[in-house]
């Protein structure tokens, strides 16, 4: 059969097609079977979902079969042969279905006739969506190619369909109560969300609470269900339109974003409850309310997190309606060149604020590592965290100074903050010119070749990588894709961000950090439990291991997107031989399995690991003979070296980098690697503080993974340091004992 089926998993604008033209949730998973059935050229497609609380899968789509059936076909996990793809989470293929001994025939289903069965379980992280099924009357009518075409369409539409079902769960559950919500000043010290700076006149927005009016608030005009009807329509638009942008700019977080809210506006039981209510007589602004409160109270009321994440969605569906219906702020641009403060927002805020020229945002609730902050740093904006509620009754006008390197607000700036500040940012503007500066290679001053690659989080980052000539990427961060999205990505999407890395790159080496999740980094959809000590608890390679599940599918994301070119791949905390060996087996497992399916992949990836942890010093020795590479991460090795909570700022004086011991092990880790000739790199924060480069490059480091925009800063250090001196000086570091002769030694650097 030929390849064009793949098409439509990269083709995203057919699927918001899909959503356009349905009328309801149910229709919406119609339009998904038929499509399939086009693309894949079946008679048959149908889609089964799973329900937990019944154990049981209920044929909830089909084309080509009975339509009658929909809704009342229903199997047990295990049951025939769709239930035993989902119970074994594999998929199925029968040349000759009724054969098999596992074949179920479900009277009036219309099935006889098609003997070519292929059924792909929907599975994601932990959790069971359905199967997805295609039939054919034609025997043996499937081919190898065919089954790997499905599985990736599947795994494309599995988190869709899985919204969907999530939402027409919903509407089943009764309603439950709710839980209730919450002068001048001159400076205030906050948490740097995102850096860089601003100086301009401060506009709040309370989009969260006051984004939507009491529910019995009195509208001065009376609208009609036509008019409601317009403002769904234009809604609509604006949200496809969203979805197709940033799908363009930000593809490996946000292409989640929007479709939960355009299925929202396919909810049968959310839009007929506006429409009933503008029935019987209530103004369509009240309508909408109402129906967003009641949602909001169904979420909130629901242990599922996926389904609490989604309030969020709810919200902001109201909101864009109510707007679209009062036809407010339509010029799109009002809060061009401000710093907006609000006491939270959802990140299709953000996005939208970014779009309309927006210069900072100070947000009064949400984590330095939110899915906002982490938002905001890949739209370069900066955002100050304070918890600082008086900030909300600023004057309209008043001016505010956003340091974000630092997290520092200023209200109405004297003239010497603003002093300072304009220095600090001619030097910024410097910093960025040095960009044009950057050598093609980085040498000491002896001439001996450095090589200085870059961090990445987020697909956007590989711009910035770009601008400053980095040689490579020496750490990718997969979790941040994780982490924005409200739900485990599939393998397919992975893929799908991970071969556009890949081709940004373009033949420069890239090193995937396999996930790094909980401690600090922890996801909203994945209940980690009550830890005590979350950065000792169940994180990084830990998790990994504990759920092969999704790490097989990230390893197959990675060695499928690595097809034809150089990449390495790399474990974070690994803690022993016997975890780097089992997190391998896992890699070359997946490798096989790829070899097997017949999937284009790469077979044989440099494979590494971090040294982050103490443990590993005692065993270096094996693990340089069974590693490809090591990578150092500072920022968690100091952490655990020294025992002090890196975001706990009440010890950040026992944080210290220049510890003897520290310093030791990292000497004693560079040695290793040099007898077994491994490659090395440091790619914690170390690496960006110049008074450390010259110790590194005497201990033999000859790779830095950094920022992107450190380079220059970096590459001109290096320039300076002549090798023989920085072997001198390694050494007279390494014969200190005390933290106060090493802090005096770099004090003076
Ligand atoms: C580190 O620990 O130094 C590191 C690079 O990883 P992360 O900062 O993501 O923990
Ligand atoms: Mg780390």
């Amino acid at each position: 059969m030929p390849r064009d089926h793949v098409k439509l998993i990269s083709d995203l604008s057919e699927l918001v097609e899909v959503f356009h033209d349905a009328q309801s949730l149910e229709a919406f998973l119609q339009k998904i079977v038929a499509l399939i059935s086009e693309h894949m050229r079946s008679e048959v497609c149908s889609i089964y979902l799973y329900y937990d609380n019944t154990q049981e899968l209920v044929l909830k789509a089909t084309k080509g079969l009975n339509l009658d059936s929909v809704g009342q076909v229903k199997m047990k996990l295990g049951e025939g042969l769709t239930g035993l793809a989902l119970q074994e989470a594999r998929a199925i293929c029968e040349k000759h279905a009724s054969r098999n001994p596992h074949f179920k025939h479900f009277p009036g289903i219309g099935e006889e006739r098609y003997e070519s069965f292929l059924a792909v379980p929907m599975i994601r992280g932990q959790t069971k969506i359905g199967v997805m099924v295609i039939q054919n009357s034609q025997r043996n009518y499937f081919s190898e190619q065919d089954i790997q075409a499905f599985r990736a369409i599947t795994s494309q539409l599995a988190n869709t369909i899985e919204t969907a079902k999530l939402l027409m769960a919903l509407n089943d559950r009764p309603t439950l109560p709710t839980a209730a919500v919450p002068a001048e000043l001159k400076f205030i010290k906050g948490r740097a969300g995102s850096p860089g700076f601003a100086l301009a006149e401060a506009v709040v927005i309370d989009l969260h609470h006051a984004r939507l009016p009491a529910a019995h608030q009195q509208f001065p005009e009376r609208y009609t269900l036509e008019d409601f009807s317009q403002a769904v329509r234009q809604t609509e638009e604006q949200l496809e339109d969203l979805q197709n942008q940033i799908e363009e700019h930000l593809s490996d977080i946000a292409s989640l974003i929007f479709t939960a809210q355009i299925l929202m506006l396919k909810d049968k039981g959310f839009m007929d409850g506006i429409s009933e209510l503008i029935q019987n007589g209530v103004n369509p602004p009240n309508a909408i309310i109402q129906t967003v409160e009641s949602y909001t109270q169904k979420f909130e009321a629901i242990a599922n997190p996926y389904l609490r994440e989604k309030k969020q969605d709810v919200l902001d569906i109201g909101k864009r309606l109510l707007e679209n219906l009062l036809k407010i702020n339509h010029d799109g641009k009002k809060y061009a060149g401000h710093i907006m403060i609000a006491q939270e927002l959802l990140p299709s805020d953000i996005l939208k604020l970014s779009t309309q020229g927006v210069r900072g945002i100070i947000v009064l609730s949400g984590g330095a590592s939110s899915h906002l902050a982490i938002l905001a740093r890949s739209l370069l904006m900066p955002m100050v965290i304070a918890d600082t509620p008086e900030l909300l009754a600023l004057p309209p006008q008043t001016k505010v100074l956003l340091d974000a390197e630092i997290g520092n607000i200023y209200v109405n700036p004297g003239a010497d903050v603003i002093k300072t500040f304009e220095q600090r940012n001619k030097e910024r503007a410097l910093l960025h010119q040095l960009k044009d500066s950057i050598a093609q290679e980085t040498k000491t001053k002896d001439g001996t070749k450095i090589t200085l690659l870059s961090n990445i989080n987020l697909l956007s980052d590989v711009k910035m990588a770009r601008e400053y000539q980095s040689e490579g990427i020496g750490l990718y961060r997969t979790e941040f894709p994780f982490l924005v999205r409200s739900n485990f990505p599939t393998e397919e999407e992975q893929y799908v961000i991970y071969r556009k890395l890949v081709d940004g790159m373009k033949d420069k080496e890239i090193t995937f950090r396999t996930l790094d999740i909980g401690g600090d980094k922890v996801l909203s959809y994945y209940n980690f439990g009550k830890e005590e000590n979350p950065f000792l608890g169940m994180r990084s390679i830990r998790f990994s291991l504990k759920h092969k599940e999704i790490f097989e599918q990230q390893i197959r994301a990675i060695l499928r997107a690595g097809a034809g070119v150089h990449i390495r791949i790399m474990f974070p905390m690994v803690s022993s031989l016997d975890e780097f060996l089992e997190a391998k087996d896992v890699v070359l497992k997946c490798a096989r399995d790829l070899a097997g399916e017949k999937i284009e992949h790469n077979a044989k990836p440099d494979i590494g690991m971090m040294i982050e942890l103490p443990s590993v010093l005692e065993i270096l020795e094996e693990l340089a003979q069974a590693a490809d590479f090591f990578s150092i991460g500072t920022n968690d090795f100091i952490q655990y070296m020294l025992a002090v909570d890196r975001t706990n700022e009440k010890v950040a004086d026992f944080y210290l980098p220049q510890h003897p011991a520290v310093l030791r092990a990292l000497n004693r880790i560079a040695k290793t690697a040099q007898k077994y000739k491994k490659d090395i790199s440091i790619c914690g924060d170390m690496a960006q503080d110049t008074r450390y480069l010259m110790y590194f490059l005497g201990i033999g480091i000859r790779k830095f993974s950094i920022n992107s925009d450190c380079i220059p800063r970096i590459q001109a250090a290096i320039a300076q340091v002549d090798l023989a001196r920085a072997r001198k000086e390694a050494k007279r570091i390494l014969s200190q004992v005390r933290v106060s002769e090493t802090s005096a030694i770099f004090e003076q650097k």
